[in-house]
């Protein structure tokens, strides 16, 4: 078993993928008025355009929420603390807490972006502020 699922890359987010590549973490931003949008958002919610472009977040935010994760059917599996991040664009995004212990967790949290590598993939992660 991978120690993750690669992602499925389309035209629809090859975008972030291309940043992550380059270990950035991008933004998507309605390229007619400016709105930023959710990750995977296909129109702008203000302005109905489906034309975007991207914006390199800065990597920090608060945790919004989070749980700790268990594999079903692998019970030597590591745990994973997952988080739903609030990106101090007002962006939330969904990845892992690496590098901490669920004990020490809390929401409002500061964290910040870090690219971590298994096998042949590359994740955007994050670490508390500390
Ligand atoms: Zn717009």
């Amino acid at each position: 078993m991978p120690a993750v699922i690669p992602p499925t890359v389309d035209r629809g987010n090859d975008w972030f993928w291309d940043g992550v590549a380059e270990r950035k973490l991008l933004i998507q931003r309605c390229a007619r008025c400016g709105l930023l949008r959710r990750h995977g958002a296909p129109m702008c919610g203000s302005c109905h355009s489906v034309e975007s472009d991207t914006q390199e977040s800065t990597g920090r935010g608060t945790i919004h929420s989070w749980i700790v994760s268990k594999h079903p059917t692998e019970p030597d599996a590591d745990d994973r603390i997952v988080v739903l991040v609030e990106l101090e664009e007002g962006i939330r995004l969904v990845s892992n807490l690496v590098d901490a212990d669920p004990g020490e967790v809390e929401n409002e949290q500061a964290v910040e972006l870090c690219f971590e590598t298994y096998g042949d993939v590359t994740l955007p992660q994050f670490r508390l502020v500390r």
